[in-house]
C-alpha cells in the first residue's frame, strides 16, 4: 500500500505533468470505485489543474474549485500516459483500469487497481474535507512539533505500533512505515503509547520524522512506476521476515497484529525476546 513516501512522490510526479493542464474527459471504469455523485464526475471536463497535494495517504486533484480526490488502498496505483486512448473502455472484474483521465493534449494518467479485494475510492467534492476519511485525519507527521507528537501520546492506552498507523492521530503512516520507524527508535511494536518516556517520546519522534523524510528524499523524481520497487528497497524489517536486520544481523521476525502482520528485529527493538502471537495464543487457550 502506498503511504505518505509514495503519495507525496506521486503528487509531485503528476503535479509536474498536469498543474495549468484542462482535463477533457474523465472516465470512470470501476463504477464501486467512486464514492460520490454530486458534483457529477464530468463536471470535472474542461477544468484547469490548479494544484496536486497530499493529504495523509489521500492525493488531491485541484481543478477549477472542484477536487478529484483519490485513495489508492492496497493495490491501487497510478499510470501515467503520454496518450491516452479515445475510445471507451469496457468495465469488468478482471480489468484493473478503475479511472482514466485525459488532458486536452491527449495525455493522462490511468488509477488501476490489481486483485479482486477492491479498495481504491474516488471522490469528486467542493471540498477534501468532505471526503470522511480525509475529514477525519490527524496532523501531518511531517509538521508535527515533538511537544505535539507527545501530546498525542499521553493517555494513548494503545499499543504503540496501533497508534502509529491510526490515521486520525497521524495522518500518511501506514503498516509498512510504523514498523520502521518501530525498527529506527529500537522500541517494541508492542509497547503501550502512554508508557512511553520523555527520552523514548524524543527518540520516537526523530525515528518518525527522520525515516519518512528520507524515503520522501529517495523517491522524489521516481517516476510513478518506479516508486513500488524503491519503496520495498528501502525497507530495513518490513516484509523482510527471516531475512537479516540490516542493523545487527539477527534474523527478522514476524508476528500478527490487528488486521495484518508486523516485522521487527528481537534484538535491536524486544532486548532479544520474540513477541508472543497474540491471536496464536487465544486461539490456543
Ligand atoms: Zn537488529
Amino acid at each position: 500500500m502506498p503511504e505518505l513516501p509514495e503519495v507525496e512522490a506521486l503528487s509531485s510526479f503528476l503535479g509536474a505533468r498536469v498543474v495549468g493542464r484542462e482535463i477533457a474527459r474523465v472516465q470512470v471504469v470501476a463504477i464501486s470505485a467512486l464514492k460520490t455523485y454530486d458534483p457529477p464526475v464530468a463536471a470535472l471536463e474542461g477544468r484547469t489543474v490548479g494544484a496536486v497535494g497530499r493529504r495523509g495517504k489521500f492525493l488531491d486533484v485541484e481543478a477549477g474549485g472542484l477536487h478529484l480526490v483519490v485513495h489508492l488502498a492496497r493495490a491501487g496505483w497510478l499510470r501515467w500516459r503520454e496518450q491516452v486512448p479515445d475510445e471507451p473502455v469496457r468495465p469488468g472484474a478482471r480489468n484493473p483500469l478503475a479511472l482514466r483521465v485525459r488532458l486536452a493534449g491527449g495525455d493522462g494518467f490511468d488509477l488501476t487497481e490489481a486483485g479482486t479485494k477492491k479498495g481504491l475510492a474516488v471522490y469528486v467534492v467542493r471540498d477534501p474535507v468532505e471526503v470522511p476519511g480525509v475529514a477525519r485525519l490527524g496532523p501531518d507527521p511531517l509538521d508535527l512539533g515533538v511537544e505535539d507528537f507527545a501530546a498525542l501520546l499521553r493517555g494513548e492506552r494503545r499499543r504503540i505500533k496501533g497508534v502509529l498507523r491510526d490515521q486520525s492521530v497521524l495522518a500518511g503512516v501506514g503498516n509498512a512505515y510504523s514498523d520502521e520507524v518501530l525498527h529506527v527508535a529500537r522500541m517494541s511494536p508492542y509497547k503501550l503509547a502512554s508508557s512511553l518516556t520523555e527520552e523514548e517520546t524524543a527518540r520516537l519522534y526523530e525515528a518518525l520524522g527522520g525515516t519518512l523524510r528520507e524515503a520522501v528524499e529517495r523517491s522524489r523524481g521516481l517516476a510513478a512506476g518506479e516508486l513500488k520497487a524503491e519503496k520495498k528497497l528501502g525497507m530495513r524489517v518490513h516484509g523482510r521476515t527471516g531475512l537479516p536486520c540490516p542493523v545487527c544481523g539477527d534474523t527478522v521476525r514476524e508476528v500478527s497484529f490487528a488486521d495484518s502482520s508486523l516485522q521487527y528485529c528481537p534484538t535491536c527493538q524486544t532486548g532479544g525476546k520474540p513477541l508472543a502471537d497474540r491471536r496464536l495464543s487465544r486461539l490456543l487457550k
